[in-house]
């Protein structure tokens, strides 16, 4: 049976005022929510706000992104042990709006993987195609693409630690939405790759979360499929009432 997870990613929005804020609303809505797992991925100036806020409740924290190497000249990253350091739980890795505007490849995807889980984080690794791959009938091809390239050169261990969150890059921000069937069959695409890589058994327990537009009154209709385990949640999740209902679907 795998628990869903509701994960918020609230890209660069947000001040630290604004997260103290933001939780003191939230918690209280979704003390109770015992069926999901959530998290909140902040922006990094963020996360201590969010750590403090989070602290003894269960919503655990998140970036939304690092770098590979552990320390060193890399003027302006982040490292896992750095996020682990902090108290975060997880770290997405491959968003599409990385991949579109600053340069991340599948190649890197990997290299972030497992730098965050040698740290000891767990990933939310994004994978997707684009509107115009989905009219030429490419969706299948690009998951291919992704996964071997970017999530089969971990270990079974590695593999382990990680959530796949597919988000079709046309329905991020955009209030299209992937049908909950669109959604479940390129799901199930993932968990066949998954179990071609790393066996039956992995790709059963692995969870994989839907992204793109996801709101309270769509919510519903795409957690009844059982492919769907979990959603990855931007525009959202920046309000507490409106990313509560969303957890409390
Ligand atoms: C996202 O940022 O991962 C996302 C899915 O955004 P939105 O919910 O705004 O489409």
């Amino acid at each position: 049976m795998r628990k869903p997870l509701m994960a918020a990613n609230w890209k660069m929005f947000k001040t630290p005022a604004d997260t103290t804020a933001f939780f003191s609303a939230f918690l209280p809505l979704v003390k109770d929510a015992s069926q999901s797992e959530i998290a909140v991925c902040a922006p990094f100036i963020d996360l201590p706000a969010a750590l403090t806020a989070a602290a003894g409740s269960n919503v655990s924290v998140g970036a939304q992104n690092l770098y590979w190497a552990n320390e060193g000249a890399f003027t302006g990253e982040i490292s896992g042990p750095m996020l682990k350091a902090l108290g975060c739980t997880w770290v997405i890795v491959g968003h599409s709006e990385r991949r579109q505007y600053f340069g991340e490849t599948d190649e890197t995807v990997l290299r972030r993987t497992k730098a965050a889980i040698a740290a000891g984080l767990k990933v939310i690794l994004c994978v997707g195609e684009m509107l115009e791959e989905r009219e030429a009938n490419q969706t299948e091809a690009v998951l291919h693409k992704q996964f071997g390239a970017g999530v089969a050169g971990l270990t079974p261990e590695e593999f382990a630690e990680v959530v796949i969150a597919y988000e079709p890059v046309w329905a991020i921000g955009t209030g299209k939405t992937a049908t909950p069937e669109m959604a479940a069959d390129a799901h199930k695409t993932i968990r066949h790759l998954a179990a071609a890589a790393f066996g039956e058994a992995a790709a059963a327990s692995l969870r994989i979360l839907y992204g793109g537009s996801v709101k309270p009154d769509n919510v519903s209709s795409l957690m009844a499929q059982e492919e769907i385990d979990g959603a990855l949640v931007g525009g959202a999740s920046l309000d507490p009432a409106s990313f509560s209902k969303i957890v409390n679907f």
